[in-house]
């Protein structure tokens, strides 16, 4: 008989359900994607109920793929960092979640800046402070919502991000944990002893009777309970890996060994690289997290992100018109053998690590009459794999890189990911299996539950679907890659004086 994993894959704009068999195969699938909620300018909130609701059909629906008792084993892997208040007795959200993206805490990181908390921050929790992560999120609720200090400090509310509010749900409000790497991107978390950091949730007036137990990524957190309606057939499978997004991508791309790395190349582009069992830091504005804890062993991994990647293919088809279609943008670029000179920063919302600029906006340059449409289109793409090696060669400070491997929607594209080998002079590898953020979870789970045994066998899960090796001279892409730098340079500091 056939034994399936399933995972839960709660993204940004959809909940999805993914069966996998044993060789690592998708063998059933449901997606339903939910409200965002954009209450002001730069406010971003879900409904968890929302969350919830669309999570359990997708489960119930992927699920009909497999017969009762197929199921071994349950895995999550969730948005990072947004955050949600219930009720510890009836189980009911407070408030709606706040979002990841949301910015209305900006203000309460600009003061626990002002009282010199960046190094404290850092050291511990391995992040910058800022409005991204949980911690200022909780704040916020606590301090602004009427009666939620008061309740939470009587110890009748429960915090969690989104894989804790999955697992307290699917359990039947019985478990209330969060797995490390989810903790680590709360600015709460003490990432060195793997626990909640009192003097930090002192600092932010967090009480710790809100906060979830942290658990290892790899084990059982509970059971699904009988009678939640839809998932009759799945009580009693065990809940026994979680992780979060990008942790569970590098997780399911095998990135087992320390200095291995992947790219997910989506709206934006995040690079994760397993940096092995000491959390080194970098100087110039990477983050630290939890990778994952599994059988006594964490791993830990760096972080880099480019805000605007795939969302630049996308401004050439809604904003420009210049494409009508992703494929078509590759398309175009093909036809010609490089950008002839122009160079376009895709700075959108300003530039993430290593220039962390706020003030800096998008930017072409290198326009002369005889430029095109394929050029620009060209030049785009490009720019998705110069901000990649960006990112690559500061992480490459803390150690060196021997591949990359890639995903996302838009790693289909060949010419980009051609583009990026030769810019890193490293093999660029695609997966067979491209939904390795599920796979990531359903992998932390199969190994809890025994369906796999080791590292080993799941790394002979992960094939190949094509390696991408340099082919141009390293001295013509340095020489491309000074003018990128050159072009950056132009898109900062553009706003310096409107803000
Ligand atoms: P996210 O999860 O961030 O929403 P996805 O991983 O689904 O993103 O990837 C979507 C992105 O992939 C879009 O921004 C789109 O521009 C890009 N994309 C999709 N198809 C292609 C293609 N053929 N070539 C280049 N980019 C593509």
């Amino acid at each position: 008989m056939e034994t399936y994993v399933a995972a839960l894959d709660q993204g940004t704009t959809s909940s999805r359900a993914i069966l996998f068999s044993r060789t690592g195969e998708t063998a059933g699938m449901a997606q339903h994607p939910f409200r965002q909620i954009y209450p002001r300018p730069g406010w971003v909130e879900h409904d968890p109920m929302e969350i919830w609701a669309t999570e359990k059909q997708a489960l119930a629906e992927a699920a009909e793929a497999a017969a009762p008792g197929q199921i071994a084993a349950l895995g999550i892997t969730n948005q990072r960092e947004t955050a949600i208040l219930w009720e510890r007795a009836t189980g009911r959200p407070v408030y709606n979640a706040i979002v990841w993206q949301c910015r209305r805490t900006a203000a309460i990181c600009d003061r626990l800046k002002a009282r010199g908390l960046e190094e404290t921050v850092a050291e511990r929790t391995g992040l910058l402070i800022d409005a991204y992560f949980s911690g200022t999120k909780i704040k916020w609720m606590l301090d602004t919502v009427p009666g939620l200090r008061g309740r939470a400090e009587r110890g009748e509310l429960c915090f969690g991000t989104v894989d804790s509010w999955l697992i307290w749900n699917l359990t039947g409000g019985r478990v209330h944990v969060t797995d490390y790497s989810n903790a680590s991107r709360t600015m709460l978390f003490n990432i060195h002893t793997l626990e909640w950091d009192q003097e930090l949730c002192a600092a932010l007036d967090i009480p710790l009777s809100l906060l979830p137990e942290p658990r290892p990524n790899s084990e059982t957190y509970g059971t699904v309970a009988e009678g939640i309606p839809g998932l009759e057939a799945l009580a009693g499978v065990p809940i026994c890996g979680s992780a979060g997004d990008q942790a569970a991508a590098l997780f399911g791309q095998a990135c087992f060994a320390p200095g291995q790395a992947k790219n997910t190349y989506g709206t934006g582009c995040f690079t994760l690289m397993n940096i092995g069992e000491t959390p080194a830091r970098s100087q110039a504005g990477l983050v630290t997290s939890v990778g994952w804890s599994v059988k006594g062993k964490t791993a830990y991994a760096l972080e880099g992100s480019v805000f605007n990647a795939g969302s630049a293919i996308q401004w050439l088809r809604d904003e420009l018109g210049l494409i009508g279609s992703a494929p078509e943008c590759d398309r175009l670029a093909e036809s010609i053998d490089s950008s002839g000179g122009v160079y376009v920063v895709p700075a959108f919302t300003g530039l993430g690590a290593p220039y962390w600029d706020m003030y800096a906006r998008g930017t072409i340059v290198g326009l002369t009459r005889g430029t095109t449409k394929a050029h620009i289109a060209r030049a785009v793409l490009d720019s998705i794999a110069f901000q990649v090696t960006d990112l690559i060669r500061v992480m490459e400070e803390v150690r060196p890189l021997t591949e990359l491997r890639v995903d996302g929607g838009a790693s289909v594209s060949d010419l980009l990911m051609q583009t990026q080998a030769d810019l890193l002079g490293l093999p660029v590898d695609r997966p067979v299996q491209v939904e390795t953020t599920a796979f990531g979870a359903a992998a932390l789970a199969g190994l809890a539950a025994g369906v796999w045994r080791d590292f080993d066998e799941l790394e002979r899960l992960r094939r190949s679907q094509r390696v991408f090796r340099p082919h141009r001279e390293g001295a013509e892409c340095a020489g491309e890659y000074r003018q990128w730098r050159r072009a950056v340079e132009r898109s900062r500091g553009w706003i310096e004086n409107e803000l």
